[in-house]
């Protein structure tokens, strides 16, 4: 049995998967990315919405700008036929939402991952691993089947919500089915229609519509009345049928060019991290669709772990233990978030008892009526909000996310691009780093701010929130 040695092995390559591998390749990390798919085989279309924040993380990766081309944004997202979220409000350059195909979004990171130089090995199964003081013996099989061994330092289980290196780590997915029987297709509509993203119904159906802007849409119902099996059938009459319900139209649906059937879980890993190996994105968490969060969250992992991982592997971060249980601590409460948020969204929308139905419309009128509730809906659904504990030794604004900023050298998310932490500070000596830092001069990126008045000086992480500020 051959065995071969890298720096991390990264377990399947979905979208967290390729960001994570791309980051570390980019940071001249070894990696090895193993996918059980026959290379050219794309994962389904799941996810079509990508967020704020996301993009923020894109643009830091050069890839924004493209992405962008290859949908529609969509500034106002309307829940329950009343609760609108005017997204333009967002205070980012990208103060919408992104509609565009999951394999658009993994395209390109796959791409980036082939420019900077990650090892792919396609039809490729992790099957076991064990570990050891100095790194992770994974088992696996080639696409002949053929068992091989691949050592690392550290292994990374991007590899979905039936994740094997989760199993093989011995973690429970604990948690419960949210919701069954749901209805998807791609169709296209003889009618427009006037709510471009729409979630509507009843309580006992519901009903969400979004574009994606070449003429095709997303058309996703429920209905209480017809609760199957994923492997019922589903036909478009089915979906006509539940969007007349919820939406009273079905906008003319036809040339449906797939549809689908499926349930929902929510469920967390207790813990992310198991020694040298990780688990990120849906291996970590899994929650109902709505709010259109799972890829979002799983990219946002895949930022705050590839960092961690560099600095550990590069012996740069003074507690390397500590920096990388820090994974655990900064997203393990985001994934819990999230599965609270998604399952409030998809609770309410199937809310039929009068009781369920009145506090769906508070909720409602709540959120439209008082602005800083409205806020925080959207900042924490775009993750534009979303905030970590501060670094030990630092007081806020440690932990929040570092907004774009105009800096005499560019923008401080194309600076970002070279992935490694950005100092912005005024013009003249550089300010010393503080003892925490886990980055060492030889990887800084320093920058200064445009407006001479501005005397303070800010750590950025490679993944935009602040490390550090002098004061
Ligand atoms: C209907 C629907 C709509 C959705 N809409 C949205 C949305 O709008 N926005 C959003 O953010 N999210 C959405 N999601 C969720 C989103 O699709 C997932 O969260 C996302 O795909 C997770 O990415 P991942 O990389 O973590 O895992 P995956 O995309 O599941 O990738 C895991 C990869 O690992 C590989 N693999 C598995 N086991 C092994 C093994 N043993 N060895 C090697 N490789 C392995 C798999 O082949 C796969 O390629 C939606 C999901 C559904 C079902």
């Amino acid at each position: 049995m051959s065995t071969t040695n890298t720096d991390v092995l990264v377990v399947g390559a979905g979208p967290t998967g390729l960001l994570l591998a791309g980051d570390l390749a980019t940071a001249g990390i070894d990696v090895t990315l193993v996918e059980r798919r026959p290379h050219g085989l794309g994962n389904m279309t799941r996810a079509f919405g990508v967020h704020a924040r996301t993009l923020e993380q894109l643009d830091a990766r050069g890839l924004a700008d493209e992405l962008l081309a290859t949908g529609t944004t969509l500034t106002t997202a309307r829940l329950f036929g009343r609760l609108d979220l005017d997204l333009t409000r967002l205070p980012t350059r990208f103060n919408h939402l992104l509609v565009t195909p999951q394999y658009e979004v993994e395209r390109l990171l796959e791409r980036r991952a082939v420019d900077a130089g990650v090892t792919f090995r396609y039809g490729t199964e992790l099957r076991g691993l064990r570990q050891d003081a100095e790194g992770v013996t994974a088992e696996l099989t080639d696409p002949e089947g053929t068992p091989l061994t691949l050592r690392a330092r550290y292994l990374v289980g991007t590899d979905g919500h039936r994740s094997s290196v989760r199993t093989a780590l011995g973690l429970p997915f604990p948690g419960h089915s949210v919701i069954r029987s749901i209805v998807l297709a791609d169709v296209r509509l003889a009618e427009e229609p006037a709510d471009v993203f729409s979630v509507n119904g009843s309580g006992d159906t519901f009903a969400f519509l979004a574009p994606f802007g070449d003429g095709w849409y997303r058309v996703m119902g429920w209905t209480r009345t017809r609760q199957v099996a994923d492997s019922e059938p589903v036909d478009l009459d089915e979906i006509r049928e539940i969007a007349r319900k919820a939406l009273g139209t079905d906008y003319g649906m036809h040339d449906p060019r797939w549809i689908s059937r499926f349930h929902s879980d929510e469920r967390q890993a207790p813990a992310y991290r198991v020694g040298r190996a990780f688990l990120a994105g849906d291996a970590a968490h899994v929650h109902s669709p709505a709010g259109g969060q799972g890829m979002n969250t799983g990219l946002q992992d895949a930022a705050n772990l590839s960092w961690k991982l560099t600095a550990a592997l590069r012996g740069t971060a003074p507690d390397p233990e500590a920096l990388l249980d820090s994974y655990q601590s900064e997203r393990h409460p985001v994934g819990a978030m999230v599965l609270r948020s998604s399952g409030a969204i998809v609770r309410l929308a199937m809310a039929h008892t009068p009781l369920t139905r009145a506090t769906r419309s508070l909720a409602a009128h709540l959120v439209n009526a008082i602005p800083p509730a409205s806020a925080r809906a959207m900042g924490m659904l775009s993750g534009i909000d979303i905030a970590y504990a501060p670094a030990p030794g630092t007081g806020r604004p440690s932990g929040r996310r570092a907004p774009d900023a105009r800096l005499r050298e560019g923008r401080l998310y194309e600076l970002l691009r070279q992935g490694e932490f950005v100092l912005i500070a005024p013009g003249g000596p550089a300010p010393a780093l503080p003892s925490t830092a886990p980055v060492t001069a030889k990887h800084l990126i320093r920058a200064t701010w445009t407006d001479p008045a501005k005397r303070t000086a800010v750590l950025v992480r490679p993944d935009g929130y602040v490390h550090w500020t002098s004061n």
